[in-house]
């Protein structure tokens, strides 16, 4: 059983890519990660037939990995109304992003 991985860096592509990889046998299934923090009832919608919802698609901003590598709570912070309200954990991602914003803008 192979299981495809790094999807959800096509975005609205993404149940396209899938469908076809796995219909030419380049894998078995398709996993999601990163996109179901953001949009967890896109398989849902999509198996439903449903038109995607954009404001829901993971854009790949890396906030839920980067909250945990500095010991916050992994979650999707820029799109998901839960994890932009949770405190201390979003003024802490504000905090970091600024932080490296600020580090890139100085070299
Ligand atoms: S934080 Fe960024 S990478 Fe993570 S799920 Fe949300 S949009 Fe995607």
């Amino acid at each position: 059983m192979f299981v495809g991985t790094g999807y959800s860096y096509l975005q609205e592509y993404v149940i396209h890519a899938a469908q076809a990889v796995v219909r030419q046998s380049w894998t078995d299934v398709v996993g999601l990660g990163r996109m179901v923090l953001s949009y967890p009832d896109l398989p849902a919608d999509s198996l439903a037939g449903q038109s995607l919802t954009r404001t829901k698609i993971c854009r790949t901003f890396s906030d839920c990995t980067t909250a945990p590598r500095h010991g916050l709570r992994s979650g999707c912070y820029p799109l998901d109304d839960f994890y932009k309200s949770l405190q201390p954990d979003a003024a802490g991602m504000k905090a970091i992003k600024k932080s490296e914003h600020d580090a890139s803008s100085n070299s």
